[in-house]
């Protein structure tokens, strides 16, 4: 299902041409392979045959798991995201198959990143609902504790089974291990997140967190003996 172009490349050093294909979609079933690499994020990377300089190229591409059901779309602007978002959630004029709707679970993603923690949490049969609260209460609990460092962005992302949750600061990007406690906390703390996984809302990100957030105060959730010490390594 993978579709690919091979495009015309211009090297930013030595300004060398070469050829670096591009993939409309990737289907985790059928190639493992590219999927090994969309995974390490090396799908994106591209060596110049000249110079040997390593250049990222960054482009959005469908995600699809057709064993678990499941879409990603990764589109970096927000109009072209919208207009994904549209058509999974059967309001776009490229409407998703009738028999896909409802089976499938959708998610529109703006960052590569973004796009390797929502796989890797899949891959782990995890609900990302509950991982982007957990992302939400890291935050609280790093800015709580580094009042002088700033979290930009902050990811998910996961090695040989282990999860770990980096914050990507001014400064570097400072990770500790994930504490599945905190996942089970908001397990009990967001009831209410309880609707099927599929069919609902395909932006799930720190904004969909915030809005569940909002009627609550982050003190209780901060309160009692839920895990999620920090214990900070600098990578
Ligand atoms: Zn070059």
């Amino acid at each position: 299902m993978e579709k690919v172009i091979e495009k015309n490349v211009t090297c930013p050093k030595c300004q060398g041409a070469g050829k670096f294909n591009v993939y409309s979609s990737i289907n985790s079933v059928q190639d493992p392979e590219l999927t090994g690499k969309l995974k390490n994020l090396s799908l994106f990377d591209y060596t110049c045959p000249h110079c040997n300089a390593r250049v990222t190229f960054d482009y959005g591409l469908l995600y699809h798991d057709m064993n678990k059901k499941i879409m990603i779309y990764y589109k970096r602007k927000e109009a072209e995201a919208k207009k994904v978002a549209d058509m999974f959630l059967g309001r776009g004029i490229y409407d998703v198959a009738d028999d896909l709707k409802g089976k499938y679970l959708y998610r529109v993603v703006r960052r590569k990143r973004q796009l390797r923690e929502k796989i890797a949490i899949f891959d782990a049969n995890l609900d990302d609902r509950y991982m982007e609260l957990s992302k939400l209460y890291y935050l609280t609990k790093f800015e709580a504790e580094f009042p002088d460092l700033e979290a930009e962005w902050i990811y998910i992302y996961g090695k040989d089974g282990i999860f770990y949750i980096a914050f990507s600061t001014k400064e570097g990007e400072i990770s500790t291990t994930f504490d599945m406690a905190v996942y089970n906390h908001m397990k009990g703390a967001f009831p209410e997140v309880s609707d099927p996984l599929r069919g609902g809302e395909v932006f799930i990100d720190q904004a969909w967190a915030m809005k569940q957030m909002s009627n609550r105060t982050m003190g209780e959730l901060l309160s009692g003996s839920v895990g999620g010490d920090l214990k900070i390594t600098i990578s």
